[in-house]
């Protein structure tokens, strides 16, 4: 079965095809490399530290990737960081520091979480405040204001003209004819064409302290939605394959993204656009604003580990609301416990060495992991065909009827999934940095970059571990002595 993904565009489960597919020919030899896939995730914004429904996001499309490269893919991913807008620089002002002082300890514990969470890096974390993306960001609207789809109003500020965008709302299926003002609209809205149009430069002004940079309209900083844009297109280029965020990114931020983007390419951005929903408290969605909200480390605080939370976070399909409370926490540990447990088991019967045969036919489901993620990531699925395989695998140890090659192939499925939920217990004690090159190298070996394997192994060994490959994969041991 193909892999299929419900796209936010179309509201449809549609049949997933690389761009790089697209562009084969049919002649193309065997053996070429994988094809790629580029991705484009929404990150934090650095003015407090994450909280976990933030993190549901980035376990979601860590699910993905993870999956994706399961299946052979070669993903190439980027999340940006938010570290200019009103929240960080009001941020920044109260606390009397200049705005980079502000963001970076941010920054540091969001790097921090992730590793904790065993979120695998993106290739590129480009910060909007990084120059190179800032000329972007001014080229793109210099562009977008020759075409007629932006102007400079009153205030000296760049806004979007959404009423010359035929396609605008598409993504979010929203009627613009709601967007007519109303006698309740602030003046400062007045300066825009329609209460629709959004901010793509907002000009300087007092509060802003230090925080500006030139443009061609005068001192001041980019929107939100234009910082992504110019950060998506200028590593991955006009077009990408898929594009991520929480439900609460399509409008306004995605559907700017494709008004400003496409306004500028005159091509299509996203082929497919994924969106999660919510992580909750008591129904309501877990934010600052609300201020129903744990951070990580609270979470840690009580006991639990990163691979629990991770668990918790990710056991229910991405598309369907997750309430968050301690006994789905408590859920989460006892399915971690029994996967731990059976791993044990597993691995003292593989190193039996009567030979034994099996006299029981209970084989590991090799592909069925995969086919359900394959729909959709359908993790309540997949996690269905992992624990049917603990059970029934359990009763062939209960009953001695398994041998130890039997064993052997049951823990070898197991490392292939794992690969996938990143949740086995002998990681620790494994620095993170060194699971993260880990990954990287087996990533390489599997893209049959063999110079790329190698220069991590070296890395390996010069951090004081050594990386061997044995028939169950790579296993990563501290070098003796270091
Ligand atoms: P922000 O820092 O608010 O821009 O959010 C970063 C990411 O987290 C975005 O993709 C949001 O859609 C996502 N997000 C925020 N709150 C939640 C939540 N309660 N559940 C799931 N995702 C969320
Ligand atoms: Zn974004």
């Amino acid at each position: 079965m193909p892999i299929r993904f419900f796209n936010t565009y179309s509201r449809q489960l549609e049949e997933f095809e690389t761009r790089d597919t697209a562009s084969r020919s049919p002649r193309d030899e065997p053996g070429r490399p994988a094809d790629k896939i580029d991705i484009y995730t929404c990150g934090p914004t650095v003015y407090s530290r994450a909280h976990i429904g933030n993190f549901r996001a980035y376990v979601f499309e860590d699910l993905l990737q993870r999956h994706l490269e399961l299946r052979g893919y070669r993903v190439h991913r980027v999340m940006n960081i938010t570290d200019v807008d009103d929240k960080t620089i009001r941020g920044a002002r109260e606390a009397k520091i200049p705005l980079s002082k502000f963001t970076e300890p941010f920054k540091h514990a969001f790097f921090e979480d992730i590793d904790t969470l065993r979120i695998k890096r993106a290739d590129d974390f480009p910060s909007a405040t990084d120059q190179r993306y800032i000329d972007k960001m001014i080229e793109m609207i210099a562009a977008l204001i020759s075409r007629g789809l932006a102007y400079q109003a009153d205030d000296q500020s760049v806004y979007y003209r959404i009423s010359k965008f035929p396609n605008y709302g598409k993504l979010a299926h929203f009627d613009l004819t709601q967007l007519q003002p109303t006698g309740r609209v602030k003046n400062d809205e007045y300066d825009k064409e329609h209460i629709g149009d959004f901010a793509l430069w907002k000009a300087w002004d007092e509060e802003d302290g230090d925080v500006k940079w030139d443009s061609p309209w005068g001192p001041g900083r980019p929107g939100w939605h234009i910082e992504c844009s110019a950060m998506a297109t200028a590593i991955l280029g006009d077009q990408i394959d898929i594009h991520c965020g929480g439900v609460d990114n399509i409008f306004p931020h995605h559907e700017a993204e494709i008004a400003q983007t496409e306004g500028v390419t005159g091509k299509r951005f996203v082929c497919y656009w994924l969106h999660c929903a919510h992580l909750l408290v008591d129904g309501q969605k877990m934010s600052k604003s609300l201020g129903n909200f744990y951070t990580l480390p609270d979470v840690l605080e009580r006991g639990y580990s990163g691979r629990e939370i991770r668990y918790a976070l990710m056991r229910v399909h991405y598309r369907a609301p997750l309430n968050f409370t301690w006994e789905g926490m408590e859920e989460a540990r006892q399915a971690l416990g029994r996967i731990d447990e059976w791993i044990m088991r597993l691995e003292e019967k593989s190193q039996e060495e009567n030979a034994q045969r099996s006299t029981s036919n209970v084989e590991p489901p090799m592909q069925r992991f995969e086919a359900a993620l394959d729909d959709d990531l359908n993790i309540s699925g997949a996690l269905g065909v992992l624990f049917d395989g603990i059970r029934d695998s359990n009763r062939a140890l209960d009953e001695q009827t398994m041998d130890s090659a039997a064993a052997h192939r049951w823990l070898q499925w197991w490392s292939r999934i794992d690969r996938v939920l990143a949740v086995t217990e002998t990681r620790a004690g494994i620095p993170d940095e060194i699971v993260a090159l880990a990954e990287a190298r087996a990533q390489a070996r599997l893209a049959k970059d063999w110079r790329k394997s190698d220069e991590l192994r070296d890395e390996l060994m010069a951090r004081g571990w050594e990386a061997r490959d044995t028939k169950d994969g790579q296993k990563i041991t501290k070098r003796s002595g270091s």
